[in-house]
């Protein structure tokens, strides 16, 4: 299917689901490769990061833990930048290596608000791993330590990213038609 339609808007098919796993992978083998020796915890940010999330741990070979995460900032088509505190954390990071777990990042101002939020737990070291990353919107200097993918400056559903609530379920990801 190249083209859905959800709601309102319609969708065209960007990235194909065996592009986007490869790109899993090779982030995996990457974090795999760096974290060696060393036993991080995984925190995911839900919801859109649940199926990425997914797919990077079951290639990610080290003993680690995952958690998940909320941090909701994010209503209809445009980033608001506001937003609320951190739920779900029940995990102690103090000494830890945390490797943030996100589906994309668009503004940063999430992302800058996450790590903000992290400095009181004391981790060790704290790495972001974005499975999306939009360079053109980047709104803070951010350093991404691991990206899958880098796009265009244009809404995307599927492969666990929504529109108001639909869409997470495509295993490809696709792009609004305007
Ligand atoms: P930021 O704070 O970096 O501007 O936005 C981060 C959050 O906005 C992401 O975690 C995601 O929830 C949402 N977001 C940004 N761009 C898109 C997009 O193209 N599609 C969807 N579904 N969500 C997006
Ligand atoms: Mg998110």
């Amino acid at each position: 299917m190249q083209t859905i339609q959800i709601k309102d808007k319609t969708f065209t098919v960007s990235l194909k689901e065996a592009d986007i796993l490869k790109q899993v992978k090779r982030v995996a083998a990457e974090i795999n490769r760096d974290y060696a020796g060393e036993s991080p915890v995984f925190l995911a940010v839900l919801n859109g990061s649940f199926i990425f999330a997914a797919d990077l741990m079951r290639e990610v070979t080290l003993p680690s833990e995952i958690t998940f995460v909320k941090l909701a900032s994010y209503a209809g088509v445009s980033s608001t930048g506001a937003v609320k505190d951190l739920i779900g954390l029940n995990v102690d990071l103090k000494g830890r290596s945390v490797i943030i777990i996100e589906d994309i990042i668009d503004s940063g101002l999430t992302m800058v608000h996450l790590l903000d939020l992290f400095k009181q737990y004391e981790p060790k070291s704290v790495d972001i791993c974005a499975l999306l990353v939009k360079p053109d919107n980047l709104k803070v200097s951010l350093d991404i330590r691991y990206t899958c993918l880098e796009i265009p400056n244009d809404f995307i559903v599927g492969y666990g990213l929504d529109y108001d609530g639909f869409g997470r379920n495509t295993r490809d990801i696709y792009t609004v038609v305007e």
